[in-house]
């Protein structure tokens, strides 16, 4: 197996000189110094969850130790400072997706919170028979089952972007599949299957040119990019806190002020609204009336470290250097004997899906785990995806910005091991 840097140290980093300097990053992650099976960790499931840092763990403790209180309902000290904790990571939310107000931002649980808050808040009541909503193949389960449980409802459709080979979006139909009845296009950001970039933007201006608007799910997306939802022109932008080194249970939804406003409230309890009597309900402003009950104030606390976390990272360099360890990854696992690559998009990032001729993924995820490696393997959420290559399930490598070129190769020379066993 020959595998080769495809950047050298210099092109790394061109504008500083200085490389992305991965052994640092490393060491703020707690966990990555641990063994599995007596072996280092080489933990690549990041598309699944990743690895928290030392100050966002620290965070949720500190919260937990010695500021733990309720919210927006207390007159007491805790209570006043954990609600000003709370709506601080509103804002500090609000510049990380470049938003133009912090109401604009509601704190969920996670992507699939957030896409279903849309499917109920601003779907349902809209959508009538016959009308359509357009997803893309490459989705997620969380961006298509939620739209079929609305559509299920009211005898709406779902009509579907499709894929090329190397699970990449063939757009030369969209204005067609884009049409008076279309009635909002829902499409990832980054494929968790393949990794394939979409080209949101174009779609966007495509939906937008007849007055369509736009959910991004932006799950994928959020750890390797920076976001900028007015850049990107969307009308909702998802993600979840545990995929960007942040708590799990919760994460945000961006929407636009003017569509937040004309939605329906999601669930009815506590905190949503202005004011309750058996003969009716008036609800709160945005964002609070989809806030309803008790929120998760200490994972929001964790998110704004992820938050903060993320912001001291020089966005040029860390793309840099996720994309040279990805196309290393690529070259790497591509040239093991029996491997066939699954989604080859030109964009694409942080992702490796494949097969491994004559072993079931699952088999290859065992085994490689007997070395500390963490793969995932199976239909990854995206069973339309496995369904286009005829595949039940595929192992996938997922990378973040704290993976080596090292850890690739460490599993390159497993995957090597585990063809021979089974030879
Ligand atoms: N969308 C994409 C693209 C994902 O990868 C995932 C999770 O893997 C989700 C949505 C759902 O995220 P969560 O389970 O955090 O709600």
């Amino acid at each position: 197996m020959s595998v080769r840097p495809l950047l050298t140290e210099d092109e790394l980093s061109p504008s500083t000189g200085e490389g992305f300097d991965v052994e640092r990053v490393r060491r703020d992650f707690p966990i990555l110094r641990r063994t599995v099976n007596d072996k280092p960790l080489v933990y690549l499931d990041n598309a699944a969850t990743t690895q928290k840092p030392q100050t966002v763990i620290d965070a949720v403790t500190r919260f937990y130790s010695y500021e733990n209180s309720n919210i927006h309902r207390g007159v007491h000290y805790l209570s006043e400072h954990a609600t000003a904790a709370y709506e601080e990571v509103r804002e500090k939310a609000r510049a990380f997706l470049g938003a133009s107000e912090s109401r604009e931002i509601v704190f969920v649980r996670g992507t699939t919170d957030a896409i279903n808050l849309v499917a109920a808040g601003y779907l349902r009541p809209r959508l009538r028979e016959g009308d359509e909503i357009l997803v893309s193949h490459l989705e997620h389960h969380s961006n298509i089952v939620p739209w079929q449980l609305v559509s299920g409802e009211k005898g709406a459709k779902i009509r579907v972007i499709p894929m090329s080979q190397s699970g990449e979006l063939i757009l030369d139909d969209l204005d067609m599949l884009l049409n008076e009845r279309t009635r909002l296009v829902a499409i990832g950001h980054v494929s968790n299957a393949l990794g394939t970039v979409n080209p949101v933007r174009e779609i966007v201006a495509r939906a937008h040119a007849r007055d369509i608007p736009v959910l991004i799910d932006g799950a994928q997306a959020v750890p390797h990019m920076p976001i900028d939802v007015q850049e990107l022109g969307c009308d909702f932008y998802c993600l979840s806190g545990h995929k960007m080194f942040g708590p799990t249970g919760v994460g945000l939804l961006y929407g636009r002020a003017e569509l937040l406003e004309a939605m329906a409230p999601y669930q009815g309890g506590g905190d949503m609204i202005r004011k309750v009597s058996f003969e009716g309900t008036s609800y709160a402003p945005i964002p609070s009336k989809f806030e309803a009950g008790t929120p998760n104030v200490a994972g929001v606390v964790g998110l704004g470290a992820a938050i903060d976390y993320l912001g001291t990272m020089d966005w040029d360099v860390v793309m840099a250097y996720e994309s040279d360890v990805l196309s290393y990854a690529i070259e790497a696992i591509g040239a093991v004997d029996g491997v066939r690559l699954i989604g080859t998009a030109e964009d694409k990032t942080a992702v490796v899906s494949f097969l491994l001729e004559g072993i079931h993924a699952h088999d290859v995820g065992t085994i490689v785990d007997q070395d500390g490696i963490a793969i995932r393997t199976g239909h990854h959420c995206a069973q339309p995806v496995m369904d286009f290559y005829g595949v039940a399930a595929t192992a996938r490598a997922s990378f973040a910005l704290y993976n080596t070129k090292d850890e690739v190769d460490v599993l390159a020379a497993a995957l090597e091991g585990a063809r021979k066993v089974f030879q």
